[in-house]
């Protein structure tokens, strides 16, 4: 595939033909503002906040929707832009609840997790509504016991669309209507059951503006909180989490993109954590039985994988290896069972080998 230079914001790149202003700025860290897009998930060009100027052309255009050219030249900021981007914001928040895109100092910290109209509307000063309508409140879809739905914040950009139809491909979720009358609708209503909707929550970690919401991660604002990557603990796939905890409390899961799940997760990865991780009856040090008592006991690592490793050794020299079964526990990752079958058929040097990811 042939390649294509164009400058931005003075810089020379070179970028693949086909390539979007937004996709060849993103490459060379030249940031853009968006809001209705997300890569791999929507691309609707709808909201206009990405407008840029291009030598040559009378008006702004979208960069997200617009593929560069051999000798383009785009400036990415100007007061004309700013007063496009600010005009655009002031038509969006124009239908919605104040709730969608203003911040109420009290009660900031309850709603302004990742909630990127909100911040977008702080960077260009937008306080109050130009264009306000009179649109009656639309009912909240509140019944699933993981999402939420209030279709009084809702921009339709269509990002928990794509997460849900073309990513996750679920299908699950509906637009309804046309252009500036489009509807979302989202299966978390008094039916929720009976849809196909499997809960995973991708369309509510899409959404810019907090319309669909995951129900139990807690409030906190984005300075707060450590970010932590790591692997998902709830089967062999291997999806990479980004655990967000607050004061050393689980705050958030966010699926990252990793290579098996590409920033996807199912309802167990990212529902499942919240409860385990501080709960009481999580065993958090090995246990050796005292056959006295026939109670555990708290026991160190050394001490239990010396015990474990000194029975084992002993049944094997009484009994063989094939009197050993090696059993791995759903729950670890492709890598660690590959390994402890390794560790078996070698060690063991049995073959008896199983694992009981198949619930
Ligand atoms: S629910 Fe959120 S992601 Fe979906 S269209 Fe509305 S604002 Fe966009
Ligand atoms: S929770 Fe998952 S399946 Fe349900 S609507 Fe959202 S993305 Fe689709």
């Amino acid at each position: 595939m042939s390649n294509i230079k164009l400058t931005i914001d003075g810089k020379t790149l070179e970028v693949v033909k086909g390539t979007t202003i937004l996709a060849a700025a993103q490459m060379a860290d030249i940031k853009i503002p968006t809001l209705c897009f997300l890569k791999d998930r929507s691309a609707i060009g709808s909201c206009r906040v990405c407008v840029v100027e291009v030598e040559g052309m009378e008006y702004p255009l979208p960069a997200c929707k617009t593929v560069a050219r051999d000798g383009m030249v785009v400036t990415t900021s100007s007061e004309r832009l700013t007063t496009y981007r600010r005009i655009a914001l002031d038509l969006i928040v124009s239908n919605l609840s104040e709730e969608a895109w203003k911040v109420d100092e009290a009660s900031s910290a309850a709603d302004t997790n990742n909630n990127q109209l909100q911040t977008l509307c702080q960077e260009y000063g937008i306080e109050t509504a130009s264009f306000k309508t009179a649109a009656p409140p639309k009912p909240k879809y509140d019944s699933n016991p993981f999402l939420s739905f209030d279709p009084n914040l809702c921009i339709r950009c269509q990002r928990c669309v794509g997460a849900c139809n073309s990513a996750a491909r679920n299908h699950t979720l509906r637009t309804g209507k046309k252009g500036t009358r489009t509807t979302i609708s989202a299966p978390f209503g008094k039916n929720w059951k009976s849809t196909e909707c499997e809960s995973c929550g991708n369309c509510a970690q899409a959404c810019p503006t907090g319309a669909i919401k995951a129900k139990v991660k807690l409030n906190y604002q984005p300075g707060e909180v450590q970010t932590t990557r790591t692997t998902c603990p709830f089967c062999g796939v291997g999806c990479q989490i980004d655990l967000k905890t607050k004061d050393g409390k689980l705050v958030d899961v966010e699926g990252a993109n990793g290579p098996a799940n590409k920033g996807l997760l199912c309802v167990k990865g990212r529902y499942g954590s919240y409860n385990f991780v501080d709960s009481n009856d999580r065993i958090r040090t090995p246990l050796i039985k005292n056959k006295q008592t026939g109670e555990f006991e708290v026991a160190s690592w050394d001490e239990a994988l010396t015990l474990v490793t000194s029975r084992l050794s002993d049944i094997k020299k009484q009994h063989g290896g094939d009197s050993i079964a090696a059993f791995a526990c759903s729950r670890s990752t492709n890598e660690d069972v590959y390994l402890f079958q390794k560790m078996a058929r070698t060690v063991f040097e049995t073959n008896n080998v199983d694992n009981c990811a198949r619930v």
